[in-house]
């Protein structure tokens, strides 16, 4: 068997690639997903990964992987301290000792924002509605102001490093295309002068396949089977956002009162202060006779694609807004930190696929919200402008400028 594999692995032509991924899920998934697209194109591929969240390895047999003491904590790996995160992890990156290509997991708007921020937050009220000129259409409270208004020195040290590692690399990936982010390619251009490559949506690239950290509820599925087309909300605020009690509440409430069907994840420790769904009123499913299901994990490009799904109310992390993208599902747009507010504003403003629910969490805003995205004509013509979008990035995975960016990479991976 392992005699079988070393044969294998010498009749790969390609080279070895590491990848060092962040051990969160939502770069975890697309830098696993970047690994299988590389060895489809022949290369070999080591996964350095940490103990805290590390890839189930049976899911994984045609890479070698390779796990470090990290003695992280999941509570070190979501709070402020990114510095010293990142500091340790780079510092593992920089001890092989090999040419280093950056995968930005994000899009490459918020980059450009985030390498920036140092001049572009000072001295300024982080929830003015001011335009920043620099980077229309993004008002200064798009900008990740929070984090910074918290952590000021902190977050200026992350993101100044962020800019100088990526610039002192040979390449950066990105889980993007041209026809999402022409702009911003032409912008990111000119101010990093190192090849890059825009080869997303990465998940395209297979049928779906999984590198979800928690197991995911196919019950649903079944459930939707049971709904009229395009008349479901979809809710999911990914694997990192948390609410307040009266934030779930007023979700509750604005789901019942908009009388539309609804698909609604709720991760376990996602409401605090409670366990799971301890909070929601006695008999509240009951009394929705069916309209509603809430699930604690989704298998979401499988909800997203099922023909029940009409809309997505999202946190706009970037592969959510991304799978969001390739089944052509209008959104509503609710980000609340780092690069969502910008991706939103993406959504919301240059794409014109989604509506911004800017305002508190409300129950009668939700249900409008709802309903203007699911039951009426601006959600109709939502769907269409995305429908148009999804064809352009269909087109670009197969032949067009994202196949033919990969192709690129894969010469330039080799020619080191
Ligand atoms: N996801 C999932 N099931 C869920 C909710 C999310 O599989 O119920 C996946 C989703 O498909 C996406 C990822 O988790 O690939 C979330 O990544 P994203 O960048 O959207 O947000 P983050 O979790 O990083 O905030």
């Amino acid at each position: 068997m392992e005699n079988q594999r070393e044969l294998q692995v010498q009749q790969r032509k390609g080279r070895r690639v590491m990848l060092f991924p962040l051990p969160l899920q939502g770069h975890l998934s697309p830098m696993l997903q970047l690994a299988n697209i590389l060895y489809n194109k022949g290369l070999s591929i080591t996964i350095i990964h940490t103990n805290l969240n590390s890839p189930n390895p049976s899911n994984y047999p045609h890479f070698d992987l390779i796990s470090f003491p990290d003695g992280f904590s999941e509570v070190e790996a979501s709070t402020a301290d990114g510095v010293a995160f990142v500091t340790r992890l780079n510092a593992v990156a920089d001890s092989l000792k090999l040419p280093r290509i950056v995968l930005r997991t994000s899009n490459i708007s918020s980059f450009l924002v985030f390498a920036a921020i140092p001049g572009l937050l000072r001295e300024k009220d982080p929830q003015s509605e001011a335009p920043v000129p620099e980077f229309p259409p993004l008002r200064v409270k798009d900008l990740p102001p929070q984090s910074v208004a918290q952590y000021p020195d902190k977050f200026y040290q992350l993101f100044t490093l962020l800019a100088s590692q990526t610039r002192a690399s040979s390449g950066l990936i990105w889980n993007s295309c041209q026809e999402l982010e022409q702009d911003a390619i032409t912008a990111l251009q000119q101010e990093f002068r190192i090849p890059i490559f825009t080869i997303g949506p990465f998940h395209k690239y297979f049928p779906a396949y999984s590198s979800s950290l928690l197991s995911q509820d196919q019950r649903c599925i079944s459930w939707l089977d049971k709904q009229a087309p395009k008349s479901v909300i979809y809710v999911s605020f990914g694997s990192i956002v948390a609410i307040n009690e009266t934030e779930f509440l007023e979700i509750a409430w604005g789901l019942a009162n908009s009388g539309v069907p609804f698909l609604w994840v709720v991760r376990p420790g996602s409401v605090h202060g409670a366990e799971w769904l301890e909070a929601l009123p006695k008999g509240f499913l009951e009394m929705l006779d069916g309209r509603g299901h809430i699930v604690k994990w989704a298998p979401q490009q499988e909800v997203l694609a099922h023909p029940a799904t009409g809309g997505f109310w999202t946190h706009n992390g970037w592969n959510s807004t991304l799978e969001s993208i390739c089944e052509g599902v209008p959104m509503i747009c609710h980000p609340t930190f780092g690069d969502q507010p910008v991706i939103a504003r993406n959504v919301s403003h240059i794409w014109r696929v989604g509506l911004h629910l800017e305002m508190r969490l409300e129950r009668e805003e939700i249900a409008r919200a709802i309903r203007r995205i699911i039951l009426e004509a601006e959600g109709l013509e939502m769907r269409e402008r995305i429908k148009c979008l999804k064809e352009q990035v269909d087109i670009s995975l197969n032949g067009g400028s994202a196949y033919k960016s990969l192709e690129s990479l894969i010469t330039y991976i080799k020619s080191f």
